[in-house]
């Protein structure tokens, strides 16, 4: 590329999107270009270390060269077909989600907002068959964040979100996380089902407590109520676990998932229990796109690396040092009040806003992401190096003296 292009890029990209693109997206200011293992780099030839990866969806780094072979030969073999034809792919996906997850079937979308959205049409579908029509209550948590759609939004909490799209679906109820005197009064029944994160991902990586997971799983067994998990940000491995939804000793009737799960492909499910999947019938739900050949070659490939190719084990031991490096950062920084999360799902809470520090940390050739206002928050991708996030936690450490030493 001359280098007249190359400054061109980086101001011509913004000026066409500020002209044509809706302006949802508050963008860094920066136009990626390329990207290989944990590093991103920009039109301008600069190199990142990647803590975010697409928003924990890289989760075999960029440009994986074995996902780019298949994905390649699927492109010039078929892409699409429909789901009015079987084809030799999404058996063999949903086999392994279930063997992963002990749900026995998956119903297979595009996205994590999907996948809850079909989680909870589902549920309905579920007290509908059962002749409780009016068994339509849902509970949810207060920081949840579950998607988009109208269905996904009704059970997300932040009202900036909300708002400007009101009425969404009436029968839901918010109750605090972790507050178990709160989740006991609020599942009765006429709760449908309760939807939660295990780790609330945007809404500040903050995990649920086994006491509060046992009140929700036992209020549950008490009342009949369907237990769905939203395991879109930390399932899949992210945590070092396939799921995270055991750890916490749950055992939801319905999981939805995305991200991870096609390492870049998009693709989206809501794992299903057979006693659920038995009250849903042809022509109950559907998509064009779901499940589609391409999707779940890549699927295969990511959950075959996770399971049989030792990707597992590698977030277990790298998700550790981690965690150890982040906490030293606290005894070192005064700003971090808290360091949260689990495997390669980490926050770090601020005494501030996180943006200084995303901003400091992007300079300084590292991405990171703030949320929950507070929080700088890491999913890299699964397949990130000790050595990798030692040099993150340099930049980091950096970034956060600068910001420090700031006058504010
Ligand atoms: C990202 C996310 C979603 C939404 O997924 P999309 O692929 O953006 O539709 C839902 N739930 C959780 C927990 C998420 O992190």
């Amino acid at each position: 590329m001359s280098s007249t292009h190359v400054e061109s890029l980086s101001t011509a990209v913004p000026a066409l999107e500020a002209r044509r693109v809706v302006q949802v997206y508050r963008r860094a200011p920066i136009v990626v270009t390329h990207g290989r293992g944990t590093y991103l780099y920009d039109s301008e030839g600069r190199e990142y270390l990647d803590l975010i990866s697409g928003v924990g969806v890289a989760s075999l780094g960029h440009a994986n060269p074995e996902l780019a072979r298949i994905v390649a030969e699927q492109a010039g073999t078929l892409l699409h077909s429909s789901n009015l034809f079987f084809h030799p792919y999404q058996g063999q996906l949903a086999d392994r989600l279930a063997t992963m997850s002990g749900l026995d079937r998956t119903f297979f979308c595009n996205s994590g907002t999907e996948g809850m959205e079909a989680c909870l049409k589902f549920a309905r579908r579920y007290w509908y068959s059962a002749g409780e029509k009016g068994r339509t209550r849902v509970v949810a948590l207060e920081g949840a964040f579950h998607g988009r759609t109208m269905g996904s939004l009704s059970v997300t909490a932040d009202p900036h979100y909300r708002d400007p799209f009101a009425p969404l679906l009436a029968d839901v109820t918010f109750v605090p996380a972790n507050d178990v005197g709160a989740i006991e009064a609020a599942i009765t029944a006429d709760t449908a089902a309760i939807v939660l994160e295990g780790i609330q991902g945007e809404g500040g990586v903050r995990p649920l407590t086994p006491a509060f997971a046992a009140a929700v799983q036992a209020a549950c067994d008490r009342s009949g109520a369907l237990l769905i998990c939203d395991e879109v940000q930390c399932g899949l491995g992210r945590t070092g676990h396939p799921f995270f939804f055991p750890v916490l000793g749950l055992r939801p009737q319905l999981v939805a998932i995305g991200k991870a799960l096609g390492a870049g492909i998009p693709i989206g499910a809501a794992l299903v229990a057979e006693d659920v999947a038995r009250r849903i019938d042809f022509g109950d739900h559907g998509s064009t796109y779901g499940g589609n050949l391409l999707a779940c070659r890549a699927g295969l490939y990511f959950v075959g690396q996770l399971l049989d190719g030792g990707l597992l084990a590698h977030v277990a031991r790298v998700g550790a040092h981690l965690e150890a490096r982040l906490l030293d950062l606290s005894r070192t920084h005064a700003m971090v009040r808290d360091v949260r999360g689990r495997g390669l799902m980490r926050g770090i809470d601020l005494d501030g806003p996180a943006a200084p520090v995303v901003d400091a940390a992007r300079s300084r050739g590292l991405l990171v992401n703030g949320t929950a206002r507070s929080v700088v928050r890491m999913l890299p991708p699964l397949t990130i190096s000790e050595q990798e996030i030692d040099q993150a936690i340099d930049r980091l450490d950096a970034a956060l003296a600068e910001v420090a030493g700031a006058p504010r």
